[in-house]
């Protein structure tokens, strides 16, 4: 999701790291590549044009915070403005007055209607809820037989629709029924067009006026761009929505709409559907959005994570003994549990700058696992044999091989590996070239 436009930004990006000062001169060129990137990923254009400049405003004002570099500044302040406007918080589904209470679902035909009302449905079951979906596209029989194969997948109950040709009917009739059975929330599952056009929305609004809804959520395709964000204004203008929900994130969806939706209606995206399974549907975290959509991870909670799981002393101790070359396979499996300690390798490469597109071609359980062989050979070790590889012969080896269940094979590989790291460890150790590093950890 939002490859292009993350990718665009990364490499406005790389131009800056390590120009010494915000200057609207350095500026300039990763604020056009900005603009360019938001515009080809089909932001509205004056959506675009308000960020570009609130951006610019919020940078130039600012001194580079303490800690990060020029470039890592310019995402910080691009990542707020992004969460700004996808809204900010996470919304939460507001259910007002006596149950049961209404959410209607609308949008045009194929956005992910009858796919989000049967995922909705399972989500607030999940949470304690007990709701009733009700089939309400009269005019596609099949969007009625649809529903209740969903509802029976996600075990909610369904309104037969089949027998009533109309929708107020059918409204008035499954409220009765959601009232006799002790459901709390009424989904309605509307029908859609391909076009917009004024019988539909005149249903809409009469459907409108007998539910009171708590809920008014618009369903739109992730991938239909600028198209969705037109049909959201004329959904809008005629009911005045209360949300989004954004359907098929998952797909290569051009990242414009998520912000373009949100401006044009200025109602929160409160959902996003992510695959064709029931439970492929999260809530919309505004916050999570624009790390995705930046692609650069939170340079900020990945400082803070390192700092705060990383041992300080240890640390500094490891630190040393790589700068003056004396690692050891001791210290090896020390700094092992170090990075076991941070978490699992996949989200760490993802909170890291530009490696966010490699975490999908790690198999961080694999990874893991790896990692604790590694660690389980290093354990099966004498003392003598941690401080000093050069002891390691092959008795030795499958000595330690039968200890740790592992084959003297792997142990080579990783005495391989080991030497591997020392080697370019006794290279950075040359003045200048551990900087970034050491600040790192520090
Ligand atoms: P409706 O006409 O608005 O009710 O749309 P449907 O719920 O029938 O969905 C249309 C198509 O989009 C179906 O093939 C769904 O499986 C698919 N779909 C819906 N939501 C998602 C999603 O989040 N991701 C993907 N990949 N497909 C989805």
């Amino acid at each position: 999701m939002f490859e292009n436009l993350s990718d665009k930004i990364q490499r406005a990006f790389k131009n800056l790291t390590g120009k010494g000062k915000i200057s609207e001169e350095n500026i300039q060129e990763a604020l056009k590549e900005i603009r360019l990137a938001l515009l080809e990923a089909d932001v509205n254009f004056k959506v675009v044009k308000k960020f570009v400049n609130e951006v610019k405003a919020e940078a130039l004002g600012q001194e580079v915070q303490e800690g990060l570099d020029p470039g890592q500044h310019m995402v910080k302040v691009v990542h707020e403005k992004l969460i700004d406007i996808l809204g900010g918080r996470t919304p939460e589904v507001k259910l007002k007055g006596t149950a049961p209470h209404v959410i209607m679902m609308v949008g045009l035909q194929g956005s992910g209607k009858t796919t989000s009302s049967g995922k909705l449905a399972r989500m607030l079951t999940e949470e304690g809820y007990s709701p009733y979906l009700v089939p309400c596209d009269v005019y596609r029989p099949a969007a009625i037989q649809q529903l209740m194969t969903v509802a029976e997948q996600v075990n909610v109950p369904v309104f037969d629709s089949t027998e009533n040709p109309k929708p107020m009917e059918i409204a008035k009739r499954s409220m009765k029924e959601a009232r006799n059975a002790g459901r709390d929330v009424v989904i309605i599952d509307t029908a859609g067009r391909l076009h917009i056009d004024e019988a539909l929305m005149d249903e809409l609004k009469d459907l409108k006026a007998f539910l009171e809804p708590s809920e008014i959520l618009f369903v739109a395709d992730a991938m239909t761009g600028q198209d969705a964000v037109q049909s959201a204004r004329a959904f809008h203008e005629a009911l005045d929505i209360t949300g989004v929900v954004l359907t098929k994130m998952d797909g290569d969806a051009r990242g414009g709409a998520a912000l373009s939706i949100k401006k044009v209606t200025e109602r929160p995206i409160k959902f996003i559907g992510t695959g064709e399974k029931l439970d492929a549907f999260e809530r919309f975290h505004p916050d999570r959005m624009a790390s995705r959509i930046l692609g650069m991870g939170d340079v900020l909670s990945l400082i803070e994570q390192v700092q705060k799981k990383v041992d300080q002393d240890e640390a500094q101790k490891l630190q040393e003994k790589m700068l003056k070359n004396q690692f050891t396979l001791e210290d090896f499996g020390k700094s092992l549990t170090q990075i076991g300690k941070m978490g699992d390798l996949g989200s760490l490469m993802g909170l890291i700058p530009g490696m966010g597109r490699m975490k999908d071609q790690i198999d961080s359980q694999a990874e893991s696992k790896q990692m604790r062989r590694m660690q389980a050979i290093i354990n099966s070790m004498t003392a003598d044999e941690r401080r000093n590889h050069a002891i390691l012969n092959q008795s030795r080896k499958i000595r330690i091989a039968k200890g740790s269940g592992v084959t003297v094979n792997e142990i080579n590989t990783m005495l391989n590996q080991f030497m591997q790291m020392r080697k370019m460890m006794g290279m950075m150790s040359k003045p200048g070239k551990l900087g970034k590093l050491t600040q790192m950890f520090n």
